[in-house]
């Protein structure tokens, strides 16, 4: 039987209009309209897209987004001043830096500077504690956005076996901490570029997550027949997104499946907005 499909853009449509009506509510309540700043530094193609992306879905919720370019030659300290002075300005909420930095940025000491209250995405040290804690003030936008859709889909995740393929600071390690937390109480398993017999262990998946970053690299013979699969990869191949899932092959194997494009995308930017609007929040 084929995979039922777990659609993120219509989980996303309902979240987002809860969120509009939340902001609504709130600059009706204290006359501030939450405030997102984007940071964009060089021409990179996609990130003009995921940043326009965000933009737009800030403006169709309510919230105000502005857009600081800076060209590709920027230095670390025209970088670390552009931060600075969103931190000091009060009307700006939330604050979010486009990765990747071109390649003569250090991303580390740029995100570490943004003040935690602002950090939307949820990257800084102090916030990556408190979500490791069980006591967020941010989470990052894309693991919750995968907790987000296993709860509007009903797929339980308590004694559950979770693979999570990657690493990253941004996905794979925050994913994996989500799934152990108490009320998540899945038993979770992290894969990486050094995990030996990699398909033995996704087999074992109720829930596999793949945050790897190649096309395809899950294969319908890694997935255990009835599993979960939740694939966050973005990856362009000829002027297509593919995900990190051989989704063709996986959706025969899978219970439920979530596509590239229309799956975890659209959540991540449906948390960045709810946790600018929590920012503007807990600003007042
Ligand atoms: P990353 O490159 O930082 O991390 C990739 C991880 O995959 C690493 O931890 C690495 O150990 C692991 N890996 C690499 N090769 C492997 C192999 N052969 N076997 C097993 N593991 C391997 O990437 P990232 O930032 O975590 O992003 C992962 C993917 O998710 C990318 O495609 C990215 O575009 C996408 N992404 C999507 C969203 C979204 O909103 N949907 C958000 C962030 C990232």
């Amino acid at each position: 039987m084929a995979a039922s499909i777990i659609d993120g853009k219509t989980i996303s449509t309902t979240i987002r209009k809860s969120v509009t009506r939340d902001t609504a509510e709130f600059v009706v309540q204290t006359g501030i309209t939450p405030h997102l700043a984007a940071v964009l530094i060089g021409d990179d193609p996609a990130s003009q897209v995921y940043v326009r992306n965000k933009e737009r879905a800030c403006e169709a919720c309510g919230l105000k987004s502005t857009l600081h370019r800076l060209p590709a030659d920027t230095t670390q300290a025209q970088l670390a001043e552009l931060v600075a002075k969103l931190n000091a300005d009060a009307s700006v909420h939330g604050i979010l830096v486009q990765l990747p930095l071109p390649i003569h940025l250090d991303p580390t000491p740029i995100l570490d500077a943004i003040l935690p209250g602002k950090d939307v995405d949820g990257f800084h040290p102090e916030n990556v504690g408190l979500m490791l804690q069980g006591r967020p003030r941010f989470l990052p936008c894309t693991p919750h956005g995968v907790m987000k859709m296993l709860q509007y889909e009903n797929i339980q995740t308590a004694g559950k076996h979770v693979v999570v393929i990657g690493r990253s600071d941004i996905v794979g390690k925050p994913m994996a901490a989500l799934l152990v937390q108490r009320g998540a109480d899945a038993t979770v398993t992290i894969c990486h570029s050094r995990t030996a017999d990699i398909g033995a262990i996704t087999r074992q998946a109720d829930i596999l997550i793949a945050a790897v970053g190649i096309p395809e690299f899950v294969k319908g013979d890694m997935i255990k027949p009835g599993a979960v699969v939740i694939d966050v990869g973005i990856n362009r191949v000829n002027d297509k997104l593919v995900g990190d899932v051989d989704f063709a092959a996986a959706s025969k194997i899978a219970a439920a499946i979530t596509p590239v494009p229309g799956g975890v995308g659209p959540m991540t930017i449906t948390m960045l907005l709810q946790n600018t609007l929590e920012a503007a929040r807990q600003a007042q």
